[in-house]
């Protein structure tokens, strides 16, 4: 084929990877009715034994991980930050992170004043474990927050045991995982604390909202205060008994970090209809995977089999390509309105960023496997609405793009 034949033959992809889920029918009239009556803080004087939307929320996610007790916050960002702080987490503390993550996570243990200890990942985008042992090792860090970034989930039987081993607390950020688990065990209920997201782009659209899930009642009964819960912390439901917080409601700030009624009221019809979306997204993921692992010089992120995961995004490699070959794919498959995000991109852009570009960590860039898989990671959304007709097209799009980029010259 000349190069023109194959520009000729490359559709251009006829589904946009970033727009959202939209809010189901009946979340709209509810968050109507919410709106009419004005009760939008979560902690209005409802009359007693009415659920606020809020309390509703927290109870059905305690329920549906398994733990006793949820609270909910106004972002995963800040879940993440209370579970450290709830935790026991005080200023100078080391805290370890695997280094395949969001910005919002390093950002969590800066909210803290923690500081980062980066763990190396290996080629599946799962935590190395003899890193995490050296590391643990090395800097006596108590707290491991381990990220299932992009729904990649880490071997949980064996971080957990070398946590154990080294008296560390996990605290997991599932804010991709909600509805996934590690052997039949649902992410978020294997650490201390889990934590989720409802911010537009995770598996449940309120525009912003995290969750915090715990068995810890001191954990709990901190995160709820420091929430900002103004001592209205009865009309919780999912929550530890009145002792707990009598141990902490006066040594404890409020950071008024709250969940409003209109986000929980927006995420609680969304759950009813989550499996039925991971349902949709895993048979796309898997169609997707199929055809872009036929590719030359592409590899898709290989998973454990244990890893029951939610494919709501999926990840490649390029690593025979440098990085002008990968700019020019990237490139490429932009002008063919694929988006796809570059982990190895020299500029923070978006939703990728590697831990060299934290510069506020000290010392940075001191993962130098991790930023070799990075280098060359790339990373696209899938939406529910993915049919087979759109997989073949990102997959013909891809494949032109590579096959471009390899045969300039
Ligand atoms: C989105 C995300 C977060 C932060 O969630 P927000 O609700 O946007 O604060 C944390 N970790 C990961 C892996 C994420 O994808």
């Amino acid at each position: 084929m000349t190069p023109t034949d194959d520009q000729a033959a490359v559709p251009t992809l006829d589904l946009d990877l970033t727009s959202p889920e939209p809010i189901p029918e009946a979340g709209i009239a509810k968050a109507l009715d919410l709106m009419r009556s004005g009760r939008l803080f979560r902690y209005g004087e409802t009359a007693p034994g009415q659920l606020s939307p809020a309390a509703d929320l927290e109870q059905k996610f305690a329920t549906a991980i398994g733990r006793r007790y949820a609270i909910g916050v106004n972002s995963c960002g800040a879940a993440l930050f209370l579970a450290l702080r709830a935790s026991g987490v005080a200023p100078g503390d080391h805290v370890l992170v695997n280094g395949f993550t969001l910005a919002p996570v390093p950002g969590a243990i800066a909210h803290a004043g923690g500081v980062p200890v980066i763990v190396e990942i290996d080629h599946r985008c799962m935590i190395d474990l003899d890193d995490l042992e050296r590391q643990a090792a090395a800097t006596g860090a108590k707290t491991l927050l381990l990220s299932h970034m992009r729904g990649h989930i880490s071997n949980l039987d064996e971080v957990m045991t070398i946590a154990t081993r080294h008296g560390i607390n996990v605290i997991e950020d599932c804010a991709h995982t909600l509805g996934a688990n590690w052997a039949g065990r649902p992410t978020g209920s294997f650490g201390v604390a889990g934590c989720f997201s409802l911010q537009t782009f995770k598996h449940i659209n309120a525009g912003e909202g995290g969750i915090i899930v715990t068995d810890d009642a001191d954990l709990a009964a901190q995160a709820i205060i420091l929430s900002g819960s103004y001592m209205l912390y009865p009309q919780h439901a999912a929550r530890p008994d009145e002792e707990a917080f009598e141990k902490w409601r006066a040594v404890t700030p409020n950071f008024s970090l709250r969940l409003s009624a209109l986000a929980a009221t927006v995420a609680l019809p969304q759950l009813d209809e989550l499996d039925e979306r991971i349902r949709k997204m895993n048979h796309a993921y898997e169609r997707l995977a199929a055809e872009l692992s036929a590719i030359d010089g592409v590899e898709v992120i290989e998973r454990d089999p244990r890893e029951e995961f939610v494919g709501s995004s999926l990840q490649l490699r390029l690593p025979s390509l440098d990085s002008g070959q990968i700019a020019a794919i990237i490139d490429f498959c932009r002008s063919h309105k694929l988006d796809l995000k570059w982990f190895g991109q020299e500029r923070m852009e978006g939703f990728t960023s590697r831990p060299a570009q934290w510069k506020y960590i000290t010392p940075s860039g001191q993962a130098p496997r991790t930023e070799e898989i990075l280098r060359s990671l790339c990373d696209m959304r899938i939406p529910p609405s993915m049919t087979a007709d759109h997989c073949r097209q990102i997959a013909t799009i891809i494949a032109a793009a590579v096959h471009n980029a390899t045969h300039q010259e």
